[in-house]
């Protein structure tokens, strides 16, 4: 069923709260390195604006301790908002204090409000299920939320990074305002359309390409996978669970041998629903992880004393001839730690089969922090038909997880 968006609301006149994702990565003096989630709210937010609306926004920002902590102020995305927007944005220095009621009071017309790091607030993060026998928590977050609540006559979620969670500005906030409009942005709308039709109505041959750190993250996402896809290749870190489970060598190369036996289920199940799945037949191994690592390339088996720290050669120009032919390709995880080049040239050739295969009209979505900031490193964001803002959030979606938060929102 399809959600009401912002589009669907009447705003002139209007309060308008609205939780985005404006955790945008800092360098160690707190200069905004990427201002990317913040370009991409700005038609939700400029669409409120435009019509007259008031607008209320929160959002949070790395992982303070549930208090204040300069570190993770928002005042430098307030400015760099302010810049975007080309017009005044007010900022709170508290978020259901005093400062921000005052300042939400006197909210006019067309202004825009951003209200402090909401992890300023140790009740955002309290998870649902640790409230459950803890009357105390749930008294808290439902405090807390309702002070949020009580600023607003609508309630708008355009933060796809943490549609997954349960924080209080994502599900409680919209729980307290039944009987007012709850509807999602414009962002989340193109997340779910996106991915959505990708998953559920993909065109043939639909390719996944599964790498990164480790299998256990990302087992939900490869059964689910498994049922759908027409082939899987798989690199990265985790590749060497699956080729340890069946039987190969992997040296000292990151592996997660508790999950051998699961590793090895799936590549049986895979086989009965007939799709095929790769591993790389050789790889980039090291003695020691460090940049300017001597290293060579391993074929079969990896010798003890060798860590595996990328795809080879012969992996990378399989594995792109099963990627350049797709018609669909779903892409989390890089294939090896691009971080330290040379160990980079797995993902970049990847990466440059997946920008070819859409070049001649596949449709490719790429999920993953890591993935993402790897497409952006070899500056073939372009070529991507999307590259999802969620990370977490869109591992989960490929999970074919339920996102409590948007479901509570309204339906058309
Ligand atoms: P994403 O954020 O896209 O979901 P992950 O967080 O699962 O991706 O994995 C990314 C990390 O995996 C990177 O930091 C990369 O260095 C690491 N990685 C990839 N291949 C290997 C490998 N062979 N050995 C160790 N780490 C690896
Ligand atoms: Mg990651």
């Amino acid at each position: 069923m399809a959600k009401k968006t912002v589009a669907d609301i009447d705003a002139k006149g209007k309060k308008v709260l609205m939780r985005v994702d404006f955790n945008v990565p800092q360098d160690d003096e707190g200069n905004i390195t990427s201002d990317d989630r913040i370009v991409k709210a700005l038609p939700t937010i400029k669409n409120v604006l435009d019509r007259g609306g008031a607008l209320i926004l929160m959002s949070h920002l790395g992982r303070p301790e549930g208090a204040r902590d300069e570190a993770y102020t928002l005042k430098p995305v307030a400015e760099r908002l302010s810049q975007l927007l080309g017009k005044k944005v007010i900022f709170a220095n508290d978020t259901i204090g005093p400062d921000a009621k005052s300042k939400v009071k006197a909210l006019k017309s067309g202004d825009v409000l951003l209200l402090e790091n909401l992890r300023f607030n140790k009740e955002e993060v309290i998870k649902d299920k640790d409230a459950k026998d803890k009357p105390d928590l749930r008294t808290a977050k439902d405090n807390f939320a309702k002070e949020l609540a009580a600023m607003a006559d609508v309630y708008v979620d355009d933060a796809f990074g943490t549609a997954h969670r349960d924080n209080a500005s994502m599900l409680t906030v919209p729980a307290v305002m039944q009987g007012k409009p709850r509807v999602i942005g414009f962002l989340i709308e193109k997340e779910l359309k996106f991915l959505g039709d990708t998953i559920n109505n993909p065109v043939r041959p639909f390719v996944a390409i599964l790498g990164g750190a480790k299998v256990s993250d990302k087992i939900g996402v490869i059964e689910s996978l498994i049922n759908k896809v027409n082939r899987i290749v798989i690199g990265g870190a985790m590749a060497y669970t699956f080729l340890k489970a069946r039987g190969k060598a992997v040296g000292d190369s990151r592996c997660e041998d508790n999950f051998m036996d699961k590793a090895g289920e799936l590549l049986d199940r895979a086989a009965q629903l007939n799709c095929e799945v790769l591993l790389p037949p050789d790889n980039a191994v090291v003695r020691k992880l460090q940049p300017g690592a001597e290293h060579r390339i391993a074929v079969g088996d990896i010798d003890p004393g060798w860590q595996a720290v990328d795809i080879g050669p012969m992996a990378a120009r399989e594995f792109t001839a099963k990627i350049v032919d797709a018609k669909t390709i779903v892409w989390n995880g890089p294939m090896g730690v691009f971080e330290i080049p040379p160990f980079d040239k797995g993902t970049k050739a990847v990466a440059q089969a997946v920008a070819k295969a859409t070049q001649k009209g596949a449709k490719s979505i790429v999920g993953g922090g890591d993935s993402a900031s790897a497409i952006e490193q070899l500056g073939l964001q372009d070529k991507i038909s999307h590259i999802s803002t969620g990370g977490g959030a869109s591992l989960e979606f490929l999970e074919g997880k339920k996102f409590k938060a948007i479901d509570i929102l309204d339906e058309k």
